[in-house]
């Protein structure tokens, strides 16, 4: 690429500043733009509902790069300034105020949405969401002074604002639709583990329940929500309602410029979209994956980290394409894991433990039929996401009685 290649990057999230790192470390000297629809450089959301929400890191203590790193780098960074077109004819994006930037290579890194729930009540002022720094401040307020949370949905956000809210001594009932917590991402084996473990902390926790309403009540001149009313007509008293139920890729402005898009926008191995000049990463990127022979969208920080550095490299006209395995974290009371792999419920045959469940402090394991390996999630035992990889990649047969068998090497 010649220095006077103009690279745009449209999106403030991690993904959005990994990949300006990644072209700088790859010697690109032309101009990289940065836009971001948020008023702060972009940072990593994982403490927003952990260490932030629980007091203990601030946000210049998560904020990717500082400003001084932009300005060393020669990047241009516009915050508070959402694009709202992206013309693939003239190579153009288009700014606020209706101006446009052009560009030889774009990439889209516009991250998710917090679902909202087409409920009555739902847009009650104390009934909240969320994605932000703004959101987790807001929470981290409402923590000091409200005596009773209804979360929606049991997914990772709803648990693990659950467990910092018990933590600030606020009483917690989440209602969940599905049987078990996270059943969707991990099947009823560990979903039932989480359950037990905000059972353990007094989360009154509703599985298989719907929520019908959230009601609400006068208050300072306008409406506010005071509980939830389920299907069964059981009300849940509350001071505030926290709305968890997922995230929905922002990919209406790919779609509106005629990218391919499904339920992200479609990207090849190398993170191209259907635009060759265009890369998608991160959160909205629905790649075909090379490793795992599928289609798959994956809404995790490690994507977000990892990608950049590919779509980087194809921008920049090189070949390079993304295989890493899924990987996640989460941290709840004093449970901290990893899941590495990529099990879908109904997909796998069984899962396998090793360790003690009771303690929470194992390995568990996503086998299918030919018991193969597709995933492993290590729970308060660290240091093993390695092996789970290798025993994933080796695709062979596993004993599962060895497997289970602490005194046998992993
Ligand atoms: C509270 C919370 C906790 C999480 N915890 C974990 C965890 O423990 N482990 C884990 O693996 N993952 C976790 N995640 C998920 C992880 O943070 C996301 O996968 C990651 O943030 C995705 O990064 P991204 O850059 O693709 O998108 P985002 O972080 O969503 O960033 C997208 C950015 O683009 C901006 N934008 C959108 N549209 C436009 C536009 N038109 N113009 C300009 N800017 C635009 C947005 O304002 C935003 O700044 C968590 C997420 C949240 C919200």
């Amino acid at each position: 690429m010649t220095s006077e290649a103009r690279f745009v990057i449209v999106g403030g999230g991690l993904a959005a500043a990994k990949l300006a790192e990644a072209l700088r470390e790859n010697d690109f000297d032309g101009t990289v733009t940065l836009i971001s629809a948020e008023e702060h450089l972009p940072y990593e959301r994982p403490p927003l509902s952990k260490e932030h929400l629980l007091g203990k890191k601030a946000l210049a203590d998560f904020t990717v790069d500082p400003g001084q790193w932009y300005r060393d780098h020669h990047i241009e960074v516009r915050l508070g300034t959402t694009v709202t077109a992206v013309d693939r004819t003239s190579k153009t994006v288009t700014l606020p105020d209706g101006s446009t930037l052009p560009y030889d290579k774009l990439a889209l890194a516009t991250g998710s949405t917090p679902r909202h729930l087409p409920l009555p009540g739902s847009d009650a002022p104390n009934v909240y969401t969320l994605r932000t720094i703004e959101d987790s401040d807001t929470l981290i307020k409402l923590f000091g002074k409200a005596v009773r949370l209804a979360i929606v949905g049991a997914g990772w956000i709803g648990l693990e604002v659950a467990a910092a809210a018990r933590a600030a001594g606020v009483a917690v009932t989440i209602v969940e639709t599905a049987d078990q917590p996270l059943l969707a991402a991990l099947g009823p084996e560990m979903g039932e583990v989480f359950a037990d473990l905000h059972r353990a902390h007094d989360v009154d926790l509703r599985l298989g329940a719907q929520v019908a309403e959230i009601t609400t009540r006068e208050g300072g001149g306008t409406m506010v929500a005071d509980g939830l009313r389920l299907g069964d007509g059981s009300i849940v008293a509350a001071d505030a309602v926290l709305i968890a139920v997922g995230a929905r890729p922002n990919i209406e402005l790919a779609a509106e410029a005629g990218l391919a898009v499904d339920g992200g926008v479609l990207v090849d191995a190398s993170l191209a979209t259907s635009d060759p000049d265009i890369v998608a990463v991160g959160d909205i990127a629905e790649q075909q994956h090379p490793r795992l022979g599928r289609r798959i969208r994956v809404e995790h920080w490690a994507n977000a980290l990892n990608q950049p550095a590919v779509a980087a490299a194809t921008m920049l006209g090189k070949t390079a394409t993304y295989e890493r395995l899924p990987y996640f974290f989460t941290d709840q009371y004093d449970l901290g894991m990893e899941y590495t792999g990529y099990a879908v419920p109904g997909e796998y045959d069984r899962v396998v433990v090793r360790g003690d469940v009771g303690k929470r402090e194992f390995v568990a394991f996503w086998l299918d039929s030919g018991n193969r390996v597709l995933a492993g999630m290590n729970v308060n035992v660290w240091d093993v996401t390695d092996r789970i990889k290798e025993l994933i990649d080796a695709g062979a047969p596993v004993d599962p009685a060895r497997l289970a068998d602490t005194a046998a090497p992993l």
